[in-house]
């Protein structure tokens, strides 16, 4: 079996334990937490039982390790994650405001992330890998952009595929270089994972019917749109299928989007139908939203149909 593989971020997240309007003053705190949206995805990939690795890099610190022992608890093959010495990790607080949208302080500017090399290490698990997960926020780095460039070819030339989640900041796609880099791996896109605003953004279409249509036109083969609390719907040639959300409390929305997409991906290569899929997906990105930290709700099957089982889903 051939390996699941995505490339980018890893990084640490503290949360403050009150609400507010950010750090201007002393506050209690949680964490670190393992974080970084490509982390949180391949961790998901590990939990469902899929072979898993990822290409990143992080620093000879407290909060790298944390990161490494937590990917390989779960499965994850990181022997494409260099240790940089004297580099730091990276990490971002983040508080809620009561209104439930976030502030953050980053530190990540010099950090391990942004030191991701093409490797020999990377190139022999991209060598490797059967499918490759590509997400948005980590191709404006040249290292990164030019390791799915290569490996997207020879991918598809040995008959794997890709998915690719857009992730993305609404400047990049203003940015000609960016929005070129983004259109050569949509058009490689076997699985496409926008959500909300992300898929008119992409399709330069005004209306979600005209959206879907265009892209299907370039080649991508399945779309499936993230809905929030609302849930997900798929799309390919043959048409249509609409699964609502489960009815939860959020306590913490960051990582939802990857674990929803990680379980689609692991669903559909061991060979569930559609529906199925999505289901999984809506539980495992339900029960991300229910529990403190981004990499805390990842999910295994015996999980998730746990979940399931005790869960209503919300009314349409
Ligand atoms: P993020 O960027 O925060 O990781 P996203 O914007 O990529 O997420 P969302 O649509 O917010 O994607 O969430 C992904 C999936 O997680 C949804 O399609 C849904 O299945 C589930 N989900 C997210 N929020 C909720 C919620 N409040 N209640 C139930 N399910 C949720």
């Amino acid at each position: 079996e051939g390996k699941i593989v995505t490339i980018g971020e890893i990084l640490v997240e503290i949360m403050a334990t009150t609400f507010g309007d950010g750090f201007l003053e002393p506050q209690p705190l949680i964490g670190p937490f393992p974080s970084g949206a490509p982390a949180i995805f391949i961790d998901q990939v590990g939990k469902l039982g899929a072979a898993a690795a990822i290409v990143s890099a992080v620093g000879d610190d407290d909060f790298g390790t944390l990161n490494l022992e937590r990917l390989k608890r779960d499965g994850v093959d990181v022997s494409a994650v260099e240790v940089l010495p004297g580099a730091a990790t990276g990490s971002a607080f983040v508080r809620y405001r009561a209104d439930g949208s976030r502030a953050f302080v980053f530190n990540m500017r010099d950090s391990a992330a942004g030191k991701i090399a093409a490797t020999l290490a990377a190139e022999s698990v991209l060598g490797g890998a059967a499918h490759l997960h590509v997400m948005g926020s980590g191709l404006p780095m040249p290292a990164v952009h030019g390791m799915v460039s290569t490996a997207i070819p020879a991918l598809k030339e040995r008959g794997g595929s890709v998915s690719f989640d857009p992730n993305i900041r609404p400047e990049m796609l203003r940015d000609p270089a960016g929005r070129a880099a983004l259109d050569r791996v949509l058009a490689a896109t076997d699985l496409f994972l926008p959500s909300g605003e992300e898929l008119m953004m992409f399709a330069g279409a005004s209306e979600e019917t005209a959206a879907i249509a265009a892209l299907l036109q370039t080649g991508v083969r399945e779309i499936v749109l993230k809905r929030g609390k609302a849930g997900a719907s798929h799309f390919d040639r043959n048409g249509r299928t609409d699964m609502p959300g489960f009815a939860v409390e959020e306590v913490d929305p960051t990582g939802a989007g990857d674990s929803f997409g990680a379980t689609f991906l692991v669903c559909r290569r061991f060979g569930l139908g559609i529906g199925e899929s999505l289901r999984y997906a809506n539980a495992a990105g339900a029960r991300t939203v229910t529990i403190k930290g981004p990499m805390e709700g990842t999910s295994t099957f015996a999980e998730l149909d746990a979940f399931i089982a005790g869960a209503t889903v919300r009314s349409p």
